[in-house]
């Protein structure tokens, strides 16, 4: 089928169906012209809570998906590609967590969003890398954090509240992997770029960033900013959203440098036009969890939403 044929279709299952579509920025551009709304995890998270639809089909990672489900578990959470993981979320296994845990009974566990929902289970409140530091900094001084999984947020945290929390060893593989070198290599080409980068790169990339923000954070310094030129340290898929939004802005990725697509995310390019066409036939995957881990794994996402609606950063 060709796309435009899949996409018309898509849409009419949709509708036959009353499903919605929530996908991520990282997602290829034709998802997410088909998506019904499209964001970061804090945003799907919020409108996964408030959706009304029988089936809401997640265009995004495992966990993301699992976290509509825990939000709005009377919905029929479908994802596209069922082997849509993520480094970050496996790097974390809520089992070593516990271990973890009992070995630092006076701290409290905060979790990036990016884990499992048997971590999240694990957690006291969970963030996002839009949040992360407001709810970091809103708790007392005293109290003692285990920040779980990625390492790299977890140390721009630390940084940037004075902090010392006990980092989790865990990273994001796309994020991770950029290096320094090759900003520097692009800096040289694009002298005039602005670098703009995702926490979830490593301290040296970091170092030579202009701006480091969330995906939606780097969407809205974009729109601010004058400087027609941007080098992207974050997945190429938030490059169809910024040229969108920016149509005479200029955004330079690794893979440009490179020839390569190696700040492409495998997991969230598993999704394609054809598995979510499929998913909405099929109504499969579908995810599925126990009443007692949907109820677990809610909690600290709720703490999350009540503090972020407490500090203003949502309404
Ligand atoms: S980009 Fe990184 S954090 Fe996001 S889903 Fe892929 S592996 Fe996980």
């Amino acid at each position: 089928m060709q796309q435009q044929e899949l996409s018309s279709k898509i849409k009419q299952l949709k509708k036959e169906k009353n499903a919605i579509i929530l996908g991520h920025y990282y997602q290829r551009a034709e998802i997410q012209d088909l998506s019904d709304y499209i964001g970061d995890s804090l945003a799907l998270a919020q409108q996964a809570a408030q959706a009304t639809a029988d089936i809401i089909v997640f265009c995004g990672v495992h966990f993301m998906a699992e976290t509509a489900k825990i939000l709005n578990p009377s919905r029929k959470v479908l994802i596209p590609d069922m082997q849509a993981s993520c480094s970050l979320a496996e790097s974390c296994d809520a089992e070593e967590l516990a271990k973890f845990k009992s070995q630092h009974p006076d701290h409290i566990v905060i979790s990036y969003i990016n884990c499992s929902a048997a971590v999240k289970a694990q957690s006291d409140i969970i963030c996002t890398s839009g949040n992360a530091e407001k709810i970091v900094a809103s708790l007392p001084a005293e109290q003692k954090i285990i920040f779980a999984p990625d390492r790299n947020l977890g140390s721009v945290i630390n940084k940037l509240t004075g902090r010392n929390m006990l980092l989790w060893d865990g990273t994001c593989y796309v994020h991770n992997d950029m290096q320094a070198s090759m900003v520097q290599q692009l800096k040289q080409l694009y002298p005039e770029a602005k670098v703009i980068a995702h926490p979830e790169c490593n301290p040296e990339l970091l170092n030579e960033a202009d701006f480091i923000g969330s995906t939606k954070a780097m969407l809205n310094y974009v729109k601010q900013n004058t400087c027609s030129q941007y080098i992207v340290a974050t997945e190429s898929g938030i490059i169809h959203q910024m040229q969108k939004e920016n149509p005479n802005k200029q955004f330079i990725t690794f893979a440009d440098l490179r020839n390569c697509a190696c700040d492409d995310c495998k997991y969230m390019k598993l999704n394609t036009l054809e598995k979510l066409y499929n998913c909405l036939e099929t109504e499969s995957s579908e995810i599925i969890m126990s009443p007692q881990m949907i109820e677990s794994a809610r909690k600290p996402i709720e703490k999350m939403l009540e503090i972020s609606k407490k500090l203003g950063i949502i309404r």
